[in-house]
């Protein structure tokens, strides 16, 4: 193991010496400290279940009411992120504390019988982590943890903290019933948040392209500013000083709503965000 590691830092410098200097940013990326194994299947010393409530596929199809509240999903992990009932919401949380940020670009701390429509939720523990200098955007992120995942078949939760030169995110608007529109109308029309130069964490998720419309496939990131006064669906960003912490999942808890419309529901429409 430390062998390894050694060997890779080796090759980090020789890649650094080697490097164009016109590619500054790659350059200093390259230049991550890695603390974790590298090994495809990480152990762990707590549970790696990863806690799945109503299934996107459904939210996709405006099964927009769950039967589960605050005070219950913070039972299943104390990292999450997902959605209100009536889309009241962003759902975020982190390191036990959850967040709902509202249409209007509002934080609040939901009382414990808010009821949750969607939520993917863990308790956290890292197995692996790195550091990135600097991170143009969500696309380039990508790349990043693509290259240190130890498997794509597994799942993943992660914590990502750092300074944001610029991060843009989404909300959802609230509906009422009769419910009209599903995610594949609503998310393209979703409201955006913009805010520069401020520090906060990246919460979420990586589902391997076998989970279909199960969940969303690939990273699916959640946000939450240092002050608690800014949150939402990560859209775009530009941020330095990145420390990517992750935790390989490897047993699924499925729950179902048991509700009515969930037992009606027909899955005619799918949406899944393009980038993976
Ligand atoms: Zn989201």
């Amino acid at each position: 193991m430390t062998k390894k590691i050694i060997l890779r830092s080796l090759l980090g410098l020789l890649l650094i010496a080697c490097a164009d200097k016109s590619n500054e940013s790659s350059k200093l990326n390259i230049a991550k400290e890695i603390k974790g194994s590298s090994a495809e299947v990480l152990n762990s010393n707590t549970s790696d279940v990863f806690y799945h409530y109503s299934i996107w596929w459904a939210f996709v199809n405006k099964i927009f009411e769950g039967d589960i509240d605050a005070k219950e999903l913070k039972t299943k992990g104390d990292m999450a992120l997902g959605s209100y009932n009536f889309l009241d919401g962003e759902l975020i949380m982190l390191d036990g504390v959850l967040y709902q940020a509202k249409e209007d670009g509002t934080v609040v701390i939901p009382n414990d019988d808010e009821k949750i429509a969607y939520a993917n939720a863990a308790f956290f523990d890292s197995e692996k982590e790195f550091s990135l200098k600097n991170v143009a955007n969500y696309d380039e992120l990508r790349d990043l943890i693509n290259d240190e995942l130890p498997s794509k078949n597994f799942f993943y939760a992660f914590k990502i903290h750092g300074n944001f030169k610029q991060i843009t995110c989404g909300g959802l608007h609230k509906q009422d019933k009769p419910f009209e529109k599903g995610l594949d109308v609503l998310i393209p029309s979703r409201p955006l948040f913009e805010r520069e130069n401020f520090s906060g964490t990246m919460v979420g998720f990586y589902c391997p392209e076998f989970i279909g419309n199960i969940n969303v496939a690939g990273y699916h990131l959640h946000f939450i500013s240092d002050d608690g006064k800014f949150a939402g669906h990560v859209m775009e960003f530009e941020a330095e000083d990145l420390l990517v912490q992750l935790d390989q999942m490897h047993e699924y808890q499925f729950v179902l709503p048991k509700t009515e419309d969930y037992s009606h529901v027909g899955f005619e429409k799918e949406f899944q965000y393009k980038k993976k």
